[in-house]
């Protein structure tokens, strides 16, 4: 689970550290990644392949991306497209071509080149503090909207803070989404629930040794990985 790739632009802000992977330190993480040999799918053709009882590749990993940040497009798509990597975006539908987010026409180029988009509502509320058609609006029309930009159908679904309980686990089943990722921390598998799908968070300035215990890797060769293995302290 990650948010923004970016240089933080206002050091004291640490909501916005902890949310934020500098670039170079983000293709280090690729780049380790990739090293491991781990294969990137996006949450559908995870979810996908679990449903079915398909196998998965070895080591398999879905990078998931949420709020749908413009970083995603200028700096995180490009970093794992040079690897073959693929990802999933979460994106808040009202907040599409605001500054900072993702414009509609860039949700559709990444979506052509392959990234899953996903939903994450379209104002990114307490979806437990809604019933009836408010829930509906923000969770099925939602899904309904982002399938017109992107051209095709929407299968994923990320709660906004991670905050679901059985009300909104069941107006995702009955919008016809496949998956709905939380907050909680752990590892996704056949015996998960796909209305609330665990995940392992990466946070602010997280090195590549952190990042090697969070996905089950071994520790990282440190003459390799020197610039990059120590957690970058906040500011
Ligand atoms: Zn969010």
């Amino acid at each position: 689970m990650y948010h923004y790739v970016r240089n933080n632009p206002e050091p004291t802000d640490r909501i916005g550290y902890g949310l934020s992977i500098e670039p170079v330190l983000f293709r280090a993480h690729v780049a380790f990644l990739a090293e491991r040999g781990f294969t990137s799918m996006t949450v559908r053709d995870a979810t996908r392949a679990l449903t079915r009882g398909e196998g998965l590749p070895s080591r398999p990993i879905a990078l998931t991306f949420d709020d749908g940040y413009a970083d995603f497009f200028s700096e995180a798509w490009p970093i794992l497209r040079e690897r073959g990597m693929t990802a999933t975006s979460y994106v808040i539908v009202d907040l599409m071509d605001r500054p900072r987010y993702l414009s509609r026409v860039q949700v559709r180029l990444l979506s052509e080149a392959g990234v899953e988009i996903g939903s994450h509502t379209f104002t990114h509320p307490d979806l437990t503090s809604l019933t009836g058609v408010r829930l509906r609006r923000e969770v099925a029309e939602s899904r309904l909207a982002l399938a017109e930009i992107v051209g095709r159908e929407v299968e994923s679904f990320c709660y906004p803070a991670g905050q679901n309980n059985e009300a909104t686990r069941e107006a995702v089943r009955a919008a016809g989404y496949r998956s709905a990722v939380t907050t909680v921390h752990g590892y996704a598998s056949a015996a998960s629930d796909l209305a609330a799908l665990p995940r392992v968070r990466v946070y602010g300035g997280m090195g590549v040794a952190s990042l090697a215990s969070l996905v089950g890797e071994t520790p990282p060769d440190p003459a390799i990985w020197s610039a990059f293995l120590a957690d970058r302290p906040a500011p």
